[in-house]
Order: C-alpha cells, then structure tokens, then sequence
C-alpha cells in the first residue's frame, strides 16, 4: 500500500492528520489504537512522512526524497521499533537506546519520527523509560505508538499522547479498498472477504490470499446464519468440519466471538444494521459456551465430544 493511496473509512484520523500538516504542528506523543489489521503501521507511516514531507501542498506529497525514503523504509529519521520477531515483550534497553539517538540532531529532515510497534508488549519497565522522554522530548522529535488497546499503556504515558482510535471500515469501502489493490479481483469474492472480516481490511485481505484461513472464517459466518435460524441440525453439520482440525476450529470459535459482538454492536449502533438475527441475550449465552468450547479445546478434550457438545450447547441457547 502506499502512501497516497486512500485510507478508507475512519474520517476523525484522517481528518486530524489533515489538521497536524496544514498547521505544521505534531503533537510529540501520538497512539494509534486499533485491532490487528486495521492499519495501524501504514498510518503511522503516513503521519511520519507528513511530518517530515518537504512537498508543497497537501502532505504527504509522496513525490519529495523524504516521502520516498519513508515508502521503502529507509529514512535515516524515521526509526521503527518493534518487539523482537515472535516475542511479545518490549524491553526497556530498546527504549533507552532510541532514548540516546533521540538527542541527537536529524540527518537530513527537520525532526526525527520513532514508529514505537505493537507498544502492548511494553514492559512497565520500558514505558517508565519512554515517559522520561515523553516529559521532556527534545525539540522536533516525535513518538508515534501502535497498540491494540489504549488500556495497556500506563496511565502516565496516555495522558502525554494524542489518541486515535482506527477503526474497521463498512463493508462497501473495504470492497474498494480491497479492488484497489487488486483490480483484477473478483467483485463476488472481495465482498465475501470484506464481509467475513467484518470491514478490518487486514483481515480481508488475508481471507483472499489464504484458503484455509478464508474457509474458515466462512465456516464461522455460517454457523452464525445456522445460529438465527435455530438449526440445530445445521450447526452440528457445520461444526462436523472441524472434527479433525482442533486449530481451525479454536480459531473459528474465535472469529464467532467476534462477530456476535460486532453483531450486537451494530444492533445498538447508529444504523441499526445488523448482520444475524441474533438478539443481544442470546449473543451473550452463546458467547459464554464458545468461551467454555474453547477452553475445553485447548484442554485437549476429544474433537467429536468437543463438537457434540458444543453444537447441543449452541442449540439450547436458541430455544425458547
Ligand atoms: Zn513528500
């Protein structure tokens, strides 16, 4: 994705990001809050280049060096962090060294960017260490934070960031989204995707380019439509699939989670569209048995008993 290319949906991000570049001011701290594949690192890209753009007009101009550095990922002055590859901890050494590089002057933009990944998996230790910088940040220099939920940061770091919470999309745009990556793409099939990801683009976009993963978050939206129907005899069957595949089904009973809260979401929401005729009590008793279902999954119950006792579970939770 590059850096022009258009970020759907979420107006108040994109919109304070038009207001940071039109007034030349940043704010030192910002986090960008949301789900996995939402986004969030192409943003924060995109906010460090309007940051660092040296372009006329709207920024990003992603036609000046500073842009196209930024596009390959090589910009001296933009530094990405992250956890180390696989690990979910954030240590404070790595804080503490960009803490150094921090006080030294930019190499070729005005201000220096540090893109801080998955922030989540900081340890106390290390967000303690990126508050003293956060206090008193040396001129020109910029925090952008990713993190999945603003709560995992300590209070004291919230209160010196500016938070923008991503969001997922509607369906109609990730569809766009998705054909403007891939225009060749079936119209059918993009919609599927963006439905059965419930408009996270990122999710969609794995939908289309793993079977596996797409054939089960379809075994998901349909045991969701078996669900409002009350079949019981079509839940089973539809749970049957997984008989030999513990992973997939953990995973689908994951995305089922997911979709009944969006589900009821949407039932409270603005639009009052919702995907299932499901009601909200009964989202939440089949909620509290998907939870058991794969608590008992992980415990290495036996697949058959497992979906047996899942799909009478399920079923029960559906009659009056
Ligand atoms: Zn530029």
């Amino acid at each position: 994705m590059s850096l022009l290319s258009r970020f759907y949906g979420n107006n108040k991000v994109n919109e304070a990001l038009v207001f940071y570049q039109r007034d030349g001011r940043f704010p030192h701290g910002i986090l960008l809050e949301g789900e996995a594949g939402l986004g969030k690192k192409t943003f924060a890209k995109r906010i460090a280049a309007a940051a660092v753009c040296t372009g006329a007009g709207e920024k990003p101009c992603g036609q000046c060096a500073h842009c196209r550095k930024i596009e390959k990922g090589i910009h001296p002055d933009v530094v990405t962090v992250a956890p180390e590859e696989g690990k979910r901890s954030f240590k404070k050494e790595q804080v503490e060294s960009l803490r150094s590089d921090a006080y030294i002057r930019p190499n070729e933009a005005a201000r220096k960017v540090y893109i801080l990944c998955e922030a989540q998996y900081m340890t106390v230790q290390a967000q303690n260490a990126l508050l003293k910088i956060l206090e008193e940040p040396p001129a020109g220099v910029m925090f952008i934070l990713t993190c999945d939920n603003r709560f995992k940061m300590l209070e004291t770091v919230r209160s010196r960031v500016v938070t923008l919470a991503l969001e997922k999309v509607s369906t109609e745009d990730a569809v766009s989204a998705l054909m403007e990556r891939d225009p060749s793409l079936d119209a059918e099939k993009a919609e599927r995707a963006a439905v059965s990801a419930s408009g996270n683009i990122g999710q969609a976009l794995r939908f289309l380019a793993d079977e596996k993963y797409a054939a089960v978050m379809e075994k998901a939206d349909a045991l969701c439509v078996k669900m409002e129907k009350s079949d019981r005899f079509g839940i089973l069957q539809e749970l049957s699939f997984f008989e030999n595949d513990r992973e997939g089904l953990i995973r689908c009973l994951m995305q089922m989670r997911q979709l009944l809260a969006q589900n009821t979401k949407d039932t409270f929401g603005k639009k009052k569209e919702r995907r299932y005729r499901i009601l909200p009590l009964q989202a939440a008793k089949v909620l509290a048995i998907i939870e058991q279902g794969e608590e008992y999954a992980r415990q290495n119950m036996s697949m058959p008993l497992l979906t047996t006792w899942l799909g009478a579970g399920i079923g029960s939770a559906f009659e009056e």
